[in-house]
């Protein structure tokens, strides 16, 4: 059975035909999909679609380009999203200096917040690094242990190990 780990399906270009795109998906042999969350909206529409259709988990997040939006009461709504049991890991997180929609600091902060929750709440994170590589290495290196996914990985060794080295 193939596992779809990075699927933005309750992204809102799906509206018009996720059932369709998720039968082509089972069609074609993927029997369980995870459903990124990378906003809080976005994480609470993939806890609602992993609850109502069976072989979907989802995961909760705030993504680096809305790293600026990190506060007391994201991290309140991100608890509370990923206490349901669906909820199968924390991210995407991460560093993105390619675009830079949110300031470098608030990136770093928001996702050494979110490495501290996934570690409390045993739960894999997963990590969004562009253009990064050496802040991602360092953040990860400082970080309780726990599972990372390298989604997307295009980075080089120093990502890579710092990954296997928070996951050891
Ligand atoms: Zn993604």
């Amino acid at each position: 059975m193939l596992v779809d780990a990075h699927c933005h399906l309750g992204d809102a270009a799906f509206d018009q035909d996720r059932d369709a795109a998720l039968a082509r998906a089972r069609a074609a042999g993927v029997g369980h999909v995870v459903v990124i969350g990378a906003t809080l909206d976005e994480a609470a529409r993939a806890l609602q679609l992993a609850r109502a259709t069976p072989g979907l988990s989802a995961t909760a997040g705030v993504h680096p380009h809305e790293a600026r939006s990190w506060s007391p009461d994201a991290e309140r709504r991100l608890r509370e999203l990923l206490a349901d049991p669906v909820m199968v890991a924390v991210g995407e997180t991460g560093l993105d200096y390619h675009y830079d929609h949110s300031p470098r600091e608030a990136q770093r902060r928001a996702f050494e917040a979110q490495l501290g929750i996934a570690a409390e709440l045993g739960k894999p994170v997963v990590v969004h690094a562009r253009d990064a590589d050496d802040d991602v290495a360092a953040v990860l290196r400082a970080a309780p242990r726990g599972a990372v996914v390298l989604h997307s990985f295009s980075s080089g060794t120093p990502v890579f190990d710092a990954g296997m080295d928070v996951a050891a």
